[in-house]
C-alpha cells in the first residue's frame, strides 16, 4: 500500500527555493503576471516526503489517494468498489433521475426514474464505467452476461435508454445494488459532518489507507452491497459500493478494465 499526494503550491507559497535546494522536481505551469503553479507527485515512503510534509499549509491543495499491490486486493474478503472510466454524462440532470436527496448534502437518493444517454456509449475496452459523478457502477452487457453466469449476486441490472430512440442500449446496463449493509465504517481519519437540512450524518470521501469495518458489517451471501454510511465531497454524498473477493478475483483474472478496488479490513 502507498499513500501518494498530487501537492499543487502557487508562487505566495514560496518553496521554489527549497524544492530546487533539495533537488525535487516538480511541473510548472506559468500564470498570469509572474505567477506560477508547481505540482509534486510523491508517495509517502518517499525520502523528499520529509521536505515536503511541513511545506503543506491547510489551503495547499493537496489530492490524496492511495494505491494497494494486486496481492492486498487479492486476499481481501471484501473490497471497496469504484469505477474508474467516465462515459460522460448523461442526458439532464443526473439527480432528476432520483427521488428521496436531500438538497443540500445529497444523502438519501434512491435511483427510481429511467436514465437517458444521448447517443450509444464507447466503452473504450473498458468493462466497466460511471458517469462524470463517478457515483454509478455501469457495466458492459457482455460482463454483466459473465456475472450472471458465474452467480455473482446483488445486483439487478437496468436499461439506459438513448433519448433519440427511446431503446435501450445494447451494450451498457446500470448496475444497481440495493441491499443497504449493517452501519459498521470504522472511522481513523476521514472528517465526519452533520447536515443542517436534513440531519443525517455523512463522512468525506474516503482516501487514505484501507477501507476499515466492524464484524458483520457486511451480509456474507452477498458479492454486491452499499455501506450504510454516506460518503461525498457537499452535495453530492453516495453509498459506496462494496464487492466480494469473488468478484474482484473474477475481475482480475479476466483483466477487466474500468475498476479500482479499496480493500476492506475487518477490525
Ligand atoms: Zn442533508
Amino acid at each position: 500500500m502507498e499513500i501518494w499526494h498530487r501537492v499543487s503550491f502557487s508562487k505566495k507559497d514560496n518553496v521554489k527555493e527549497c524544492l530546487d535546494a533539495n533537488s525535487i522536481s516538480y511541473k510548472e505551469a506559468l500564470l498570469p503576471g509572474d505567477s506560477y503553479m508547481l505540482t509534486i507527485e510523491i508517495k509517502e515512503t518517499d525520502a523528499d516526503w520529509s521536505i515536503i510534509k511541513p511545506l503543506i499549509k491547510l489551503n495547499t491543495f493537496d489530492f490524496v489517494w492511495t494505491e494497494f499491490t494486486i496481492d492486498e486486493i487479492k486476499n481481501a474478503m471484501w473490497s471497496l468498489v469504484r469505477p474508474s472510466f467516465s462515459i460522460g454524462s448523461p442526458v439532464g440532470n443526473p439527480w432528476d433521475s432520483v427521488e428521496n436527496r436531500c438538497d443540500s448534502c445529497g444523502v438519501g437518493w434512491k435511483q427510481t426514474h429511467p436514465i437517458y444517454l444521448k447517443k450509444e456509449p464507447n466503452m473504450k475496452g473498458n468493462a466497466f464505467a460511471s458517469f462524470h459523478g463517478g457515483f454509478e457502477l455501469l457495466g458492459a452487457s457482455n460482463i454483466i452476461q459473465i456475472l450472471k453466469e458465474e452467480k455473482v449476486n446483488g445486483f439487478q441490472e437496468i436499461d439506459l435508454l438513448i433519448k433519440s430512440s427511446n431503446l435501450s442500449s445494447p451494450s451498457v446496463k446500470f448496475i444497481s445494488v440495493l441491499k443497504v449493509a449493517n452501519p459498521g465504517y470504522v472511522n481513523i481519519n476521514t472528517k465526519q459532518h452533520l447536515c443542517p437540512i436534513c440531519n443525517n450524518t455523512w463522512f468525506d470521501f474516503h482516501k487514505l489507507g484501507n477501507f476499515r469495518i466492524g464484524k458483520n458489517t457486511f451480509e456474507k451471501t452477498l458479492d454486491f452491497q452499499l455501506t450504510n454510511e454516506w460518503f461525498g465531497s457537499g452535495r453530492a454524498a453516495r453509498r459506496e459500493i462494496i464487492c466480494s473477493s469473488k468478484f474482484v478475483n473474477l475481475a482480475l483474472e479476466n483483466k477487466w478494465k474500468g475498476l479500482q478496488f479499496i480493500p476492506v479490513i475487518v477490525d
